[in-house]
């Protein structure tokens, strides 16, 4: 992680047409585009019950959660007693540099703006896609809808270019659409994660032209 990331203000950044809140955001993007996965950034804005907007970071539309699972009547906490119904893909992405997350902050923002999958991943696409253990020894990817998970890892299948993402655990290693074992560490995702991490963003201020 970047030192300046913890102690200084995010640094709004300029890459492919967009101002994103923080280099960390921007580094996400330059991940997506090395692995060819289509992304929109802060597409959606969700109302909280206290009339406060919820903004995820990003909506990846080809990805998927899961079996693509999207709640139709919220449970408990834990999503106990919701239930479900099968959507298509597509899954909302919130980026943080620490896994931040407070019980409160998850019922009143999260659980009730959206009940669109939704996944909390922690750090630059190095930490939270191929180091994902190095938090001392811990995952700290979250999924937050359908219902709240710890252990989420980023999957991408190389015979049919799906990504999905699914829980930290060998069984779960799989492609849902051509069945093929996924090896989440490929070099593919770690070289696109070494670059995005490395890369040279250029200074751009339209307030100048
Ligand atoms: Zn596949």
């Amino acid at each position: 992680m970047d030192a300046e990331e913890l102690v200084t203000r995010p640094k709004p950044t300029w890459y492919n047409n967009y101002y994103f809140r923080s280099k960390l955001e921007a580094k996400w993007a330059v991940f997506f585009d090395l692995m060819k996965i289509k992304w929109n950034y802060e597409p959606e804005q969700f109302t909280c019950k206290d009339g406060s907007q919820y903004t995820p970071d990003f909506f990846l539309p080809d990805a998927i959660l899961r079996e693509g699972l999207e709640i139709i009547e919220p449970g408990d906490f834990d999503g106990v007693g919701a239930t479900y119904k099968k959507r298509g893909p597509g899954v909302y992405f919130e980026i943080k540099p620490f896994s931040y997350i407070t019980d409160h902050l998850y019922e009143e923002r999260i659980l009730s703006s959206m009940k669109m999958p939704l996944i909390l991943f922690v750090g630059d696409p190095l930490e939270a896609v191929v180091n994902i253990h190095l938090w001392n020894g811990e995952n700290k990817n979250i999924q937050l809808q359908p219902w709240w998970d710890n252990y989420m890892v980023f999957m991408y299948c190389k015979d049919c270019n799906t990504i999905k993402v699914d829980f930290d655990e060998g069984n779960y290693y799989y492609c849902p659409k051509c069945n093929a074992p996924i090896d989440w560490k490929n070099h593919a995702i770690s070289h696109a994660a070494e670059v995005a991490r490395n890369f040279r963003f250029q200074f751009y201020d339209p307030r100048n032209k």
